[in-house]
């Protein structure tokens, strides 16, 4: 569950951005803070990419992650971490290692 929150973290950074995007656009209402609009523009859009990328790495990140097939129902998951839950049938599941190293999940009983 690692990744998800990483994932909240990447919205909640692109939410930072737009809100000193918006900020800065308000320093038009002066002459004395026009300076800040090309200034919040720019951290905005660094922020902004920071948070693509932050959703790049988490993209890869699942990709690599080992794929098993719960025990209980039968379909394919990916598990993050060593134990977690099936995301279709909610059975608690932990990844055990098998011969040939492959991952296999059990179902925690
Ligand atoms: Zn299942």
């Amino acid at each position: 569950m690692k990744l998800n929150r990483l994932r909240n973290f990447a919205l909640f950074l692109m939410f930072v951005a737009f809100i000193i995007m918006y900020v800065s656009t308000l320093g038009k209402l002066s002459p004395a803070t026009k300076f800040l609009i090309p200034i919040g523009l720019i951290i905005g859009i660094l922020v902004a990419l920071a948070a693509m990328f932050l959703y790049f790495r988490i993209g890869s990140i699942s990709m690599r992650v080992p794929k098993v097939d719960c025990p209980h129902c039968g379909k394919t998951v990916k598990l993050l971490g060593e134990s977690d839950n099936c995301p279709y049938c909610k059975k608690p599941l932990q990844m055990v290692k098998g011969e040939n190293g492959k991952f296999v999940a059990k179902v925690v009983e």
